[in-house]
């Protein structure tokens, strides 16, 4: 079981390592991760940063978290 986010308004998906309540706390609190990111030498896990760039990149549009098989 892997889970990702989908934007509802381009069709595109991303798959990302890390559970699904990590996904909806990251996207709840996007604008926070992105200002402790900042402050960070070593930057966020790998999972974080692609997420953030996939947020960002659909920015107003509707992102939900998915479940794929496999
Ligand atoms: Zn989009």
């Amino acid at each position: 079981m892997r889970f990702g986010y989908q934007c509802e308004e381009c069709e595109e998906a991303v798959w990302l390592a890390a559970p699904r309540s990590e996904l909806q706390w990251l996207r709840s609190r996007r604008h926070v991760v992105r200002e402790v990111q900042k402050h960070l030498s070593g930057g966020l896990d790998g999972w974080m940063d692609e997420g953030l760039v996939f947020l960002e990149r659909h920015d107003g549009h509707s992102v939900v978290v998915v479940q794929g098989g496999r």
